[in-house]
């Protein structure tokens, strides 16, 4: 088992971490009705002052804020401190209308590379490794985020960014890459590359550990990556809005520590605001305790999850965020009934003759909405005989009708057919919207 970064943070008796959280959500309230128009408005609309947050039970007294609020106040009507105090901006691209800015104070990327450093440290990384930085640098924070939070525990980084697969393959050989950051689907793409390049990650390289994330991946892919290079694959959490990649989860691979002295999170009923207790599929909820430029007060970042703060055999006391379902914008509602990718993705995974990329295409038959799904067949499961191929057919069609509860329909295409994405993967076309 690893050790710990900040093992006085990291473990410390939920009772003091409560109490601390407690403290830093008066002085974050506080602090935002100060110092920002947009949240005095705000609390003055729902009836709360900030002398109203006298415990963290009173948290649930406070407005929402959300991903439109970022938008309408657009580019730095949401920040708290003047613009001379912000040291760096990111933007995120919106697919949907204006792009979101958030900005940082020196002490901001601060906790951020803090958060970083105590993730990484739990996969049992450090000193000695050498961390590629296969996540897009510029305006999109994993790269930059990573880089800092890899830095800061003494490993070696090397950025090579997106892109350019066959030289991260040789640059991961030739400087003995220890660990890798990047997309699932990028990394899945890189094994791909690095067959046809004739080299075994498994046997070729020392890459022992991945961190995969910036989009939704299940339990099933883990499990392939794993099996087709030995490595130990581990799940990152973060968003923009909240900073970046922010939190992994350690090496008992079983929920995210987010790190409870920068956030509290809460889950919700995302049609009534509920909040839900513990162990309940609900939308997180996140607000920010220690971050200055841009802080968010119960910010509904949209992904749908578990929390979970059992004591965690790895010692830390941190709560825990169980595997990502989807964000709530994702799902999909097709004839009425609710169907995440990451479901569509853990039946495929699951037939060894399917390959690991995949579409949904999501499209009009009538007056009905029609699903189908594009399926690549491995090499080895790639036959001539027709017969062979209308079997497996029927069996992905049966599997994913058992587990989504609709009728889908699907189409095998030859392995290599579908677009390899070097960032976040586009797995759903919906035509619907066109
Ligand atoms: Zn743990």
């Amino acid at each position: 088992m690893s050790g710990y970064w900040d093992p006085h943070i990291e473990r410390m008796p939920l009772e003091d971490l409560h109490s601390l959280q407690e403290d830093r959500l008066k002085s974050i309230t506080r602090y935002v009705y100060d110092h920002s128009s947009f949240y005095r408005q705000r609390f003055k609309e729902a009836g709360v002052e900030p002398d109203d947050i006298k415990q963290l039970s009173d948290l649930a007294k406070l407005p929402f804020t959300g991903k439109v609020d970022l938008r309408n106040n657009y580019p730095t009507g949401m920040f708290s401190l003047p613009m001379n105090r912000v040291v760096r901006y990111h933007v995120s691209s919106g697919t949907t209308g204006k792009p979101t800015v958030v900005g940082y104070t020196k002490d901001d990327i601060d906790s951020w590379s803090e958060s970083l450093a105590r993730a990484l440290t739990s996969i049992g990384l450090g000193r000695g490794d050498v961390v590629q930085v296969g996540y897009g640098y510029g305006l999109f924070t994993g790269g930059l985020g990573l880089h800092y939070g890899a830095e800061r525990i003494g490993a070696t980084v090397l950025p090579t960014g997106v892109g350019s697969t066959e030289r991260q393959i040789e640059l991961m050989q030739d400087l003995g890459t220890t660990a890798i950051a990047c997309t699932p689907s990028y990394f899945l793409h890189m094994i791909e590359v690095a067959e046809k390049m004739g080299v075994s990650i498994r046997n070729d390289t020392k890459l022992n550990t991945g961190i995969f994330g910036a989009e939704p991946w299940s339990h099933e892919t883990r499990k392939r990556i794993e099996d087709a290079t030995g490595i130990n694959a581990y799940d990152i959490y973060g968003t923009s809005e909240l900073s970046g990649p922010l939190c992994t989860e350690c090496q008992q691979k079983n929920g995210i520590h987010i790190w409870g002295d920068f956030f509290l999170i809460e889950t919700i009923d995302p049609k009534t605001g509920e909040q839900l207790e513990e162990g309940k599929t609900g939308e997180l909820v996140v607000t920010t305790l220690h971050k200055f430029a841009m802080p968010l007060i119960r910010y509904r970042i949209g992904d749908l999850t578990i929390l979970n703060s059992e004591p965690c055999e790895c010692g830390r006391t941190h709560p825990r965020i169980m595997r990502i379902l989807g964000r709530a914008d994702d799902m999909l509602i097709i004839r009425g009934i609710n169907v995440f990718p990451s479901q569509v993705e853990s039946v495929l995974m699951k037939i060894p003759e399917v390959g690991d990329h995949y579409q949904i295409v999501v499209g009009r038959d009538g007056p009905l909405d029609a699903m189908t799904v594009r399926v690549e067949v491995t090499e080895k499961g790639f036959s001539d005989k027709i017969g062979d191929l209308m079997s497996l057919k029927k069996k992905v069609a049966k599997e994913l009708k058992s587990v989504l509860n609709i009728a889908a329909g699907v189409e095998l295409v030859e392995p290599g057919t579908i677009p390899r994405s070097m960032g976040k993967a586009q797995r759903v076309i919906d035509n619907r919207k066109v």
